[in-house]
C-alpha cells in the first residue's frame, strides 16, 4: 500500500505535469462527479442511513442536491470565473496589462466531519477541482459507511492521478499532515482545528477552517408564532440536531417563550407524531460516545425539561428536547450542543439579547425571528457571525451564491459556488509591461530630484472618486 508521502508525491507529480490546468480537464472531472452522484444515489442513501439513520428526504436535500446545485453552478460559470480580472490603472501604468490571475495552489488536503459526511468532502472538492488543484480527501472515520463509499467511488469516477482518498482517524490524519500541502481545508471542531493550524504552521500552509460553535436564535417583537415554531423545530431537529448551523439556543422574553412553547409542541407532534422515536423522519446520534455526551449534558443541566427528554442508548436515540429556565452558567451553555436539545434562555429586552450574543464567540450562524424589519436590521448591524438568516434556520447555506464560512472562533475562509473556487485559487497580481512611457519611468531613477518626485506623485495618484459625501472636518 502507498504511504501518505507517496500519495502526496504522486499527486504533486500530476499537478506539475499541468494536467489539471485546462478548463476542459476541470469540467470533465466536475461532470464525472455529477455522474457519480446520479449513478450511486441508492448506495449513498444507504451509507448515510447506516451512519446516521438519515431520512432519505434529508439526505437527498443536504448531501446530494446541495452538491448537485453547486456542481451545476460551477460547471456553467467556470470559464467566466477563470478569466483574469483587470484592475484600474494610473498614468504610469497606462500601457501595461494589469490583472489578477486565479491559479491553483497545487496539492490540497480536504478533511471532513461526520455530520454531513458526503457533502463536507464533495463541496470543497468542487472548489478545489474548479480552481485546478490536485486533492487528497480525508473523510471522517466516524461515519464509517460513507467513508468507505467515498473511498470506492472517487477513484472510480475521478482521475486517480489527481485525486486520492485517505481513510482513518486522528492518527492517520496527523501522519498525513506531516506532509507539505499547498492548502488545507478543514471541517470539524475548534479543538482539532488547533492541531490542524499547528501542523500547517510547520510548512506555512494556508488553511481554511470550517468550525462550529453555538448559533443563537433571537426571537423578538411581533411574530407569527406558529410559523416561527415550525421553522425553528425543522432547523433544530434536521439531522437530529447534528448540524453546525443548527440553532443552538433560543433567546427571547419570558412572554415570547410562553407563547412559543405550545406551538413548538404542536410542530413537533405534526412533524414526528406523538411517539417521535417511531418516526422515520428523525435521524439518530452518530455514536454511543456522542450519545453519552448529550445525555450527560442534559443530566447536568439545571434547567427544566419542557418537552421531550427521553432517550434510548441501544437505538442511539434522544427525543427532540426543549429545556427552559436555563441560566448562562448552565452545562448546556458551556459548549456547542450538536444534538436534539434546545435550551431557551430569557432576556429582558432586545438590547440584552444583542449584548448576550456579543459577549460570546462569534457564531457560525445567527438567526433572528421577527415580523418587525427594524428588529432584524438592528441585530444584523450590531452583531457579527459567519452567516445570517432572518425568520428561518439552516436554509441560507443551501444557496450557492452566498459564501459559507465562519468568523472568529467559528472559522476562517469560506466556500460554496464561486467562493469555493476563490478559496482554492491563488490570486496572482500580474503586470505585463512593455518598454513604452520611458519618459515617465526615468523619473524614478537616481539621482533623485524633488521635481521628479512631484511628477511621479501626480502620475501614480489614484483618483479620489466619490469622496464628496464624506468630507473630513
Ligand atoms: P470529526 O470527529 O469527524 O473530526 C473532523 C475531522 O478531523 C475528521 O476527519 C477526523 O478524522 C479529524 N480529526 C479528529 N481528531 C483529530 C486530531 N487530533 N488530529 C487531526 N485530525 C483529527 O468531527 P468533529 O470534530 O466532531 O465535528 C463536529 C464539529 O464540526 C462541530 O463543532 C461542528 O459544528 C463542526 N462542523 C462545522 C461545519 C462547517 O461547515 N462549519 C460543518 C460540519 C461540522
Amino acid at each position: 500500500m502507498e504511504s501518505h508521502k507517496e500519495v502526496v508525491e504522486r499527486l504533486r507529480g500530476a499537478f506539475r505535469s499541468g494536467v489539471t490546468l485546462p478548463a476542459h480537464f476541470r469540467l470533465t472531472q466536475l461532470k464525472a462527479m455529477l455522474l457519480m452522484l446520479e449513478d450511486n444515489e441508492a448506495q449513498i442513501l444507504e451509507a448515510l442511513h447506516q451512519d446516521l439513520a438519515k431520512p432519505k428526504f434529508e439526505a437527498v436535500l443536504s448531501e446530494i442536491e446541495i452538491v448537485v446545485n453547486d456542481l451545476c453552478l460551477t460547471i456553467s460559470n467556470l470559464h467566466t470565473w477563470m478569466q483574469p480580472s483587470y484592475v484600474d490603472k494610473n498614468l504610469a501604468t497606462k500601457l501595461d496589462d494589469c490583472f489578477v490571475r486565479r491559479e491553483p495552489f497545487g496539492v490540497v488536503l480536504i478533511i471532513g466531519a461526520w455530520n454531513y459526511p458526503l457533502q463536507l468532502i464533495l463541496l470543497p472538492l468542487i472548489g478545489a477541482i474548479a480552481a485546478g488543484n490536485c486533492a487528497v480527501l480525508k473523510p471522517s472515520e466516524i461515519s464509517k459507511s460513507t467513508e468507505k463509499l467515498i473511498s470506492e467511488l472517487i477513484p472510480k469516477y475521478l482521475s486517480k492521478d489527481c485525486y486520492a482518498v485517505v481513510c482513518g482517524g486522528p492518527e492517520e490524519t496527523k501522519s498525513l499532515l506531516e506532509n507539505r500541502f499547498d492548502h488545507i481545508f478543514y471541517t470539524g471542531s475548534q479543538n482539532v482545528a488547533r492541531c490542524i493550524l499547528q501542523a500547517a504552521a510547520v510548512h506555512l500552509t494556508p488553511v481554511t477552517l470550517e468550525l462550529g460553535g453555538k448559533c443563537p436564535c433571537l426571537i423578538h417583537g411581533r411574530i407569527d408564532m406558529k410559523a416561527a415554531a415550525k421553522r425553528l423545530v425543522w432547523a433544530k431537529f434536521f439531522n437530529l440536531g447534528q448540524s453546525c448551523v443548527a440553532p443552538d439556543y433560543v433567546l427571547c422574553t419570558a412572554e415570547t417563550r410562553e407563547a412559543l412553547l405550545p406551538f413548538i409542541k404542536e410542530a413537533l407532534e405534526i412533524f414526528y407524531g406523538s411517539e417521535p422515536e417511531k418516526s422515520e423522519d428523525l435521524g439518530r446520534i452518530v455514536t454511543d460516545r456522542h450519545w453519552n455526551r448529550l445525555v450527560e449534558l442534559l443530566n447536568k443541566s439545571k434547567g427544566k425539561v419542557a418537552i421531550g427528554g427521553e432517550s434510548d442508548r441501544d437505538k442511539k436515540y434522544i427525543a427532540p428536547t426543549v429545556v427552559v429556565d436555563v441560566q448562562e452558567s448552565d452545562a448546556l451553555m458551556q459548549e456547542e450542543i450538536f444534538g436534539p436539545i434546545l435550551p431557551i434562555l430569557t432576556i429582558k429586552s432586545l438590547e440584552k439579547g444583542i449584548d448576550f450574543i456579543n459577549e460570546r464567540e462569534k457564531p457560525l450562524a445567527l438567526y433572528v425571528f421577527s415580523d418587525e424589519s427594524q428588529i432584524v436590521t438592528t441585530v444584523l448591524e450590531r452583531t457579527s457571525s459567519g452567516g445570517f438568516c432572518s425568520n428561518d434556520g439552516i436554509v441560507h447555506m443551501s444557496l450557492p451564491g452566498l459564501p459559507f464560512g465562519g468568523v472568529g472562533a467559528s472559522g476562517m475562509g469560506s466556500y460554496h459556488g464561486r467562493w469555493g473556487f476563490e478559496t482554492f485559487s491563488h490570486k496572482r497580481g500580474c503586470m505585463l509591461r512593455g518598454w513604452g512611457l520611458e519618459r515617465i519611468n526615468v523619473l524614478r531613477y537616481p539621482p533623485y530630484k524633488d521635481s521628479n518626485l512631484s511628477w511621479l506623485r501626480w502620475a501614480t495618484t489614484t483618483k479620489k472618486k466619490g469622496w464628496t459625501e464624506c468630507t473630513i472636518m
